[in-house]
């Protein structure tokens, strides 16, 4: 639940292991934590092990609610019929560090787990996580969430936001629950000043600034519109010709969601699994009868974009892309959505 007033309070940087070390024994910590040279969400146990000077993490923290596989139940199967639900997990987890794109991206995807049915599995993770965000100082070459009404520096879909400012983090409380975890651990905290709020403003600012992608689409219910006119244009075919259907773009985005249901069996028992899926793969479309509604690449380029820029906003009311950049940075052939929305909004119907 939000709070109608935010407070503000000041955290040294040297007491940040201490409060780590605080609300660990109650929380499981999900934080950045640098392998080689990628950065992944991974359980703690000492705030040694993470490390904030990162730009993102390869995996967005999404996976925490949403896992990658998931057992849904199992079963026995023979003389004996029985289904086994699987035990909703009931730890309480802290995502600490997360962005403000990635914080907003578990909001857009919160109405396909909850809206027509109400998804235990990813629900009960989400209502039993804190997000504890940390403002994006210094934003990547790809980021844009700018141009997507999205802030580094915003609090907006986070439970707590910090900000470096310096030798201290300016601490945003969005939600009561951002306000309990804190109010156990309040003999950390100072109130913060108007000078604080100042430097965290000016921080903020620049790193706004330091963004220097933007997707030109200057109104966004104009563009949704203009997509239902170009949906045949040859357009869509030049983009898909160098697409290799890896489904990088994918797996990567913060706000895909899709999933396959499988179930693995022996002889006399088996498991009901949920793994993540991807349009840009021809199985996720292809019917028992053989047909396939999207055979061509091209269908399932299309689609990615349309997904995320036409058909979500008509359904959901928002946009399904915060401008992370992940799909940019990883995609093998260097198929930049900025580009393709950009160009879209060129082509004639
Ligand atoms: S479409 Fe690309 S930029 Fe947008 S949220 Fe997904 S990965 Fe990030
Ligand atoms: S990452 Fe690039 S090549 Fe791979 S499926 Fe996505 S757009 Fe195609």
């Amino acid at each position: 639940m939000k709070v109608s007033t935010m407070e503000k309070y000041i955290l040294l940087k040297n007491k940040l292991p201490e409060w780590i070390n605080m609300i660990t024994p109650t929380y499981t910590i999900f934080a950045p934590v640098k392998e080689e040279d990628l950065v992944f969400f991974k359980p703690i146990t000492k705030p040694s092990e993470m490390t904030l000077a990162y730009s993102n993490a390869i995996v967005p923290p999404k996976a925490q609610m949403f896992h990658q596989t998931e057992t849904m139940f199992t079963f026995t199967q023979g003389k004996n019929i029985r289904v086994n639900p699987a035990s909703l997990p009931d730890e309480k987890i802290v995502v600490f560090g997360i962005r403000p794109c990635d914080a907003k991206s578990l909001s857009i995807i919160d109405p396909v787990f909850t809206n027509d049915f109400e998804d235990p599995y990813y629900l009960t993770k989400r209502k039993n996580a804190i997000l504890v965000g940390l403002s994006c100082n210094q934003p990547t070459v790809n980021c844009f969430c700018t141009s997507l009404n999205g802030s580094p520096a915003s609090p907006e879909h986070l439970d707590i936001l910090l900000t470096d400012i310096g030798d201290k983090y300016y601490v945003e409380l969005n939600s009561e629950k951002g306000k309990q975890l804190v109010e156990k651990t309040k003999k950390l905290f100072t109130p913060a000043t108007d000078a604080d709020s100042k430097k965290k403003k000016d921080v903020e600012k620049k790193a706004v600034d330091a963004i220097t992608r933007q997707m030109k689409i200057n109104n966004v219910d104009a563009f949704v519109k203009k997509l239902d006119t170009i949906f045949d244009a040859p357009y869509w075919k030049t983009i898909a010709m160098k697409c290799l259907g890896c489904g990088a773009c994918t797996y990567l985005c913060p706000t895909c969601h899709c999933f396959d249901i499988q179930d693995e069996t022996t002889l006399d028992k088996g498991a009901r699994i949920r793994v993540w899926d991807s349009c840009m793969r021809p199985e996720y479309t292809l019917h028992a009868s053989g047909h396939n509604p999207r055979p061509e690449r091209m269908n399932r380029v299309r689609n990615r974009v349309y997904h995320k820029y036409n058909y979500y906003p008509k359904n959901h009311q928002m946009i399904a892309c915060v401008g992370c950049g992940r799909c940019i940075d990883n995609c093998p052939v260097n198929i930049d959505i900025i580009d393709v929305i950009t160009k879209a909004g060129e082509v004639k119907p």
